[in-house]
C-alpha cells in the first residue's frame, strides 16, 4: 500500500511517522514538502527580538524521516487528480493508495490594501527576520506602533504574543515612553481568541493592557495600511512608524489548483469528524488544511477560529490511525470534531505567560482554565524544548 503525505510540519510529520509505525512493512510512506526543515512555528515570535535564531527552531526532517523509514521528496506539490490518484509535483508524478493533505496555510495578504506592502508579518522565517531588521531601524526613529489581527484572521493568539514581546523589547531598549502602542482586533472583547474566550481571560488581558499602557480597539478591521498609517474600518486613522498584522489564512495553491478536491471558498478542505474527504474515501486532511467553521455568531467584522499546533498534531494522529483501520478492513473509524479536541496552549506575554487549558477547544466545555505566570515564560520554553526533542527523535506517538 502506498501512502503519500503532502506537507510535513506538525500534522504531516506526525501522520507520516505514525502511519509507518502502525503499518510497518505493509505500507510505503512518502512525504513531500517544499522545505527540508521542520519549523517550530510558535517560536517565530521570539526571532525579531533575537531571543531565537531560525536555526534554533528548525530540524532537518530528512534525517528523522530516513531513520523512521519514511521516504522524503523535496518538492512542491502542484495539484492532485483524485480520480486517477496522482499528485503532480515539481519533481514529477506520484501515485498513491491513500493521500494525506497537511499543507498548512497560505497567508491572505490581500485582505486589505497595503497589508502586503507596508505591514509586517511574523509567521514565516523571512517575515520574522524582516521585522528584526525593521526594529533595528525603528530604534533610531521611534514612533507609534500598531499590532493586531485583520478581519477574517484566526490566529489572534500569535499576534497577542508578538504585542507583549514587543512591549517588553521596547522597555529593554529604553524607548518605551517614545512609543504609543495600539492593539487592533476584530474580536468583540479582549481574549476572545476565536474560541469565545476563557474564564477570566478578558479581565486578565484588560489588566495587561492597562499595566503596559497599550491602547486597544475592538471589533475593527483594517481598511488600508500606508507607510505611515493604519486606517481602521470604523474610519479611525492611526499614525504608525511600524505595524505587524496577522492576516487571515486560506488553503495553499496546491488545493486551489485541484478543483476535483472541492475546496471550500477559502481553499481549505471539508472533511468528516474522521478527517476523511467527503467524496474521495482515500483522501484525508490534517492540521490547518481542515476547514473549521466558526461556532459563534459573527459581528460586523468577521473573524475565524484558531487552528493551533495541538489539534494539528492530534488530527495527524487520527488520520494515521484511521488509514490503518481502513487498510485492516475495519469500518469503525476514530472520530473527533476539531472543536472537541482539548484546548492546550501557552500564550507568551514577553517573559511572562498565560497557560490555557480546556477539555474542548470550543464551547460547551466542562472545564476551562487560564493560568497566568508573571515570573517567567518557563512553560513556553519547556514546550518548545519538548517539541523539538520529540521531532528530532521522530517520537510522533507522544502527546
Ligand atoms: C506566528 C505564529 C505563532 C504561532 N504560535 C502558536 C502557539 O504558540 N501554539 C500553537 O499551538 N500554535 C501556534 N501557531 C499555529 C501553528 O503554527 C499551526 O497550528 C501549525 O503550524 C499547523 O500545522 P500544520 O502542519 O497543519 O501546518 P504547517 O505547520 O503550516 O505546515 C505545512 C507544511 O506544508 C508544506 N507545504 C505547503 N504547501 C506545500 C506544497 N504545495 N508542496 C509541498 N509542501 C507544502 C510547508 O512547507 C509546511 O512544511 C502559531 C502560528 C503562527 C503563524
Amino acid at each position: 500500500m502506498k501512502a503519500l503525505v503532502i506537507g510535513g510540519n506538525f500534522a504531516g510529520m506526525t501522520a507520516a511517522i505514525e502511519l509507518k509505525r502502525k503499518l510497518k512493512d505493509a505500507v510505503e510512506v512518502t512525504l513531500i514538502d517544499r522545505n527540508s526543515d521542520f519549523l517550530f512555528v510558535p517560536s517565530l515570535i521570539w526571532v525579531p527580538f533575537k531571543r531565537r535564531e531560525i536555526t534554533d527552531i528548525t530540524v532537518d526532517r530528512r534525517k528523522v524521516l530516513a531513520e523512521k523509514k519514511v521516504n522524503f521528496v523535496l518538492a512542491e506539490a502542484l495539484s492532485v487528480d483524485p480520480e486517477k490518484q496522482v499528485v503532480t509535483t515539481t519533481k514529477g508524478l506520484f501515485n498513491y493508495d491513500h493521500l494525506v493533505i497537511a499543507t498548512g496555510p497560505k497567508v491572505d495578504f490581500d485582505v486589505a490594501p497595503g497589508v502586503r506592502d507596508y505591514a509586517t508579518y511574523v509567521g514565516t522565517p523571512t517575515g520574522a527576520m524582516n521585522i528584526r531588521k525593521k526594529l533595528e531601524e525603528f530604534i533610531t526613529h521611534p514612533g507609534p506602533i500598531v499590532v493586531g489581527a485583520t478581519q477574517r484572521a484566526g490566529c489572534m493568539g500569535a499576534a497577542y504574543e508578538f504585542l507583549f514581546n514587543l512591549e517588553e523589547w521596547l522597555r529593554a531598549k529604553k524607548i518605551r515612553e517614545k512609543v504609543d502602542l495600539y492593539w487592533v482586533t476584530p474580536e468583540p472583547f479582549l481574549g476572545h481568541f476565536g474560541i469565545e474566550g476563557m474564564p477570566l481571560g478578558e479581565a486578565m488581558l484588560k489588566k495587561f493592557m492597562q499595566l503596559f499602557n497599550i491602547h486597544y480597539k475592538l471589533g475593527v478591521g483594517i481598511k488600508e495600511v500606508t507607510p505611515y498609517s493604519v486606517e481602521l474600518t470604523n474610519g479611525e486613522v492611526i499614525e504608525t512608524r511600524f505595524s505587524m498584522l496577522m492576516p487571515p489564512f486560506k488553503g495553499v495553491d496546491f488545493i486551489h489548483n485541484s478543483p476535483g478536491l472541492h475546496p471550500t471558498g477559502n481553499d481549505f478542505l471539508e472533511v468528516g469528524e474522521d478527517y476523511r474527504h467527503l467524496q474521495y474515501k482515500n483522501v484525508w486532511a490534517a492540521g490547518l488544511t481542515v476547514d473549521v467553521k466558526p461556532p459563534f455568531q459573527q459581528g460586523n467584522v468577521p473573524f475565524s477560529v484558531p487552528k493551533t499546533g495541538y489539534p494539528s498534531d492530534e488530527t495527524g494522529k487520527i488520520v494515521a490511525e484511521n488509514i490503518t483501520r481502513v487498510v485492516k478492513g475495519r469500518t469503525d473509524l476514530r472520530r473527533k470534531a476539531w472543536g472537541k479536541i482539548p484546548g492546550v496552549c501557552i500564550m507568551d506575554a514577553g517573559k511572562k505567560e498565560v497557560i490555557i487549558l480546556s477539555d474542548h477547544l470550543f464551547k460547551p466545555r466542562k472545564f476551562a482554565l487560564m493560568i497566568p505566570n508573571i515570573f517567567y515564560d518557563f512553560s513556553k520554553v519547556l514546550l518548545e524544548k519538548y517539541f523539538l526533542w520529540k521531532i528530532k527523535n521522530g517520537y510522533a506517538h507522544l502527546p
